[in-house]
């Protein structure tokens, strides 16, 4: 898609730092890395966020993650953790689908926040939810 820019990132006209690549799937370092080997894990087809992602391109994503990269990423880095993140709608800030891979060491800490002015009682939501 136009004006995307891991559109262009696919199609070589941005430059990264690229780890892993198929016919349906690229992998590169997260040019602002919470932690070192911090990458991105994104379909080639231009698909928006979770609500647009089909069975067939997801369970391929998942698949390079959990037999590929975090190997690569466990034998390279030596690092002892993954932690997975993906953003959708609210809180993403570029809008092709995208699965941040954020490698975990013991002797550093990446900063997984919760806001404790909004957080209401665990009860109070689930008789919400259920
Ligand atoms: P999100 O907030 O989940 O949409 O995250 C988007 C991520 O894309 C951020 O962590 C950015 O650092 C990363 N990013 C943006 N542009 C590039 C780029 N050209 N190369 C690598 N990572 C990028
Ligand atoms: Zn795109």
């Amino acid at each position: 898609m136009e004006n995307c820019i891991f559109c262009k990132i696919i199609k070589g006209e941005i430059p990264s730092y690229t780890i892993y690549e198929d016919d349906d799937i690229k992998v590169f370092l997260d040019i602002n890395s919470k932690s070192n080997g911090h990458s991105l894990v994104i379909p080639k087809k231009h698909i928006k966020d979770i609500l647009e992602m089909d069975e067939h391109t997801f369970t391929k994503i998942l698949n390079v993650i959990q037999t590929k990269v975090y190997k690569v990423l466990k034998e390279k880095l030596n690092c002892d953790g993954l932690t997975i993140i993906q953003n959708n709608e609210y809180g993403q800030e570029v809008k092709h689908f995208h699965i941040h891979l954020i490698p975990r060491y013991k002797n550093s800490n990446i900063e997984l926040d919760y806001d404790k002015e909004t957080l209401k009682p665990i009860e109070d939501i689930y008789s919400i939810i259920k």
